[in-house]
């Protein structure tokens, strides 16, 4: 029977999955999914590792949270593979404070930890950790790795990471952490393959999707990010405001907003959403819009982009190379079109006809900077990540 690594990210209303063989974590996924609607109508979808459509159907096991889901995910999946047996389960958690540098296998201690990381990221980690509770509960042989998108981050000089408030809090947690650390660890990697030289080098790596941001990365280690305390800081997202002069959020309380209203509007109606007027958070929908209010948000989306890769180039006393890399950065000539432009000052020069391509190397031969296309695989890290952690999972037992 062959053994298979379950990778799961558990969010509020989705569970997103995806199947590795143990042994070959650095090839395609025997399986991707998930599970969305949950709460409202649970609906199910599964691809193989070509993207076929194998599984598009309602989910009928009964559950109304995403954890809840998980152990009955596992029989679903190894009934769809006929023949294969999960031995592990690596979890995208949000959230590693500053205690958790890298992945971890989980025990009690370990989830006392995370437990206690929970105020730090209220909207995500009580989804990731409920994942992990369920399955320990259904199969407690079953080992289980977390994966942090706060890691790749972690080891920032102090001045990156701390805000300018009195010492108690900083000392009390209130600093940046950085996130999407799983994303960007996977396309450092990936770089190391594609430009040596340059994964060397000073670079900054645009993730930009829904939730988006930047990170300067130098030889391979993160230097500085875009996100900080929380996944709401820098550049503004479909429906997520990015880096507000916190006076905002004094004037509106004055005006009588609460926490939640806050919440909701920083979170949920703000971005590409907020700033086109509801057309939409899509990136395609606003680059598809003739209205100027989604021109404006697009506008809004470059400047801010350009203004941040210049941050962070001088974070690193320059910089070398550019990677796009999520839904907009993968799949967007135009707005890495607009972006490469806006940077033209720092020398970078594209190559019009590769940036269409978008496979590798974007820019022209004698362009210093470079700019790069590399696709993102997040589930694939937290895969290998589980069979490092583990030191290979083949040597354990599925109880
Ligand atoms: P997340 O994983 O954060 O939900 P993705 O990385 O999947 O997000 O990115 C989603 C974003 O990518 C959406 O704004 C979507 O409009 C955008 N996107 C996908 N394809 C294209 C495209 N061809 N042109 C422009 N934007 C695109």
């Amino acid at each position: 029977m062959e053994a298979t690594i379950l990778v799961v990210n558990a969010g509020s209303s989705s569970l997103k999955f995806a199947v590795w063989p143990d042994r070959g974590t650095h090839n395609a996924a025997i399986l991707r999914g998930q599970i969305s609607g949950i709460g409202r109508v649970p609906w199910f979808r599964v691809r193989n590792g070509d993207g076929d459509l194998l599984v598009d159907e309602a989910w009928v096991q009964s559950g109304d949270a995403a954890h809840g889901l998980v152990p009955a995910l596992i029989d679903r999946i190894e009934r769809q593979t006929g023949g294969t047996a999960i031995v592990a389960a690596g979890h995208r958690v949000v959230h590693g404070g500053t205690r958790f540098a890298s992945p971890v296998v989980v025990d009690e201690t370990v989830m006392r930890d995370l437990e206690d990381l929970v105020p730090l990221a209220p909207l995500h980690q009580p989804h990731n950790l409920a994942a992990i509770h369920a399955l320990a509960a259904t199969h407690p042989g079953l080992p289980q790795v977390a994966c942090f998108d706060t890691a790749f981050h972690n080891g920032h000089a102090d001045v990156a990471d701390r805000f300018a408030l009195p010492r108690a809090l900083h000392d009390a947690g209130i600093r940046r952490y950085g996130f999407h650390g799983l994303s960007y660890e996977y396309v450092t990697r990936a770089l190391v393959r594609l430009a040596p030289d340059l994964a060397r080098g000073r670079v900054v790596i645009a993730h930009l999707g829904s939730g988006a941001s930047l990170c300067a990365v130098h030889n391979g280690k993160s230097i500085d990010s875009t996100m900080g305390f929380t996944a709401l800081d820098g550049l503004p997202m479909g429906t997520r405001s990015g880096a507000l002069d916190a006076g905002v959020l004094l004037h509106l309380l004055e005006l009588g907003q609460d926490h939640d209203s806050l919440e909701h509007l920083l979170y949920h109606e703000s971005g590409m959403l907020g700033v086109s007027g509801g057309i939409s958070n899509d990136m395609r929908d606003l680059l598809a819009s003739n209205q100027p209010e989604a021109a404006q948000a697009v506008d809004l989306f470059v400047y801010r982009v350009v203004r941040e890769i210049a941050s962070l180039a001088a974070a690193m006393g320059g910089v070398d190379g550019v990677v796009f890399t999520a839904g907009i950065g993968e799949s967007s000539a135009l707005i890495r079109d607009r972006v490469c432009r806006g940077c033209a000052w720092l020398g970078i020069e594209l190559d019009a006809e590769a940036n269409l391509r978008r496979d590798g190397r974007i820019t022209t031969r004698g362009s210093r900077p470079s700019a790069w296309v590399i696709p993102t695989d997040e589930e694939q890290m937290i895969a290998q990540h589980t069979v490092e952690a583990l030191g290979g999972v083949k040597e354990i037992c599925y109880a």
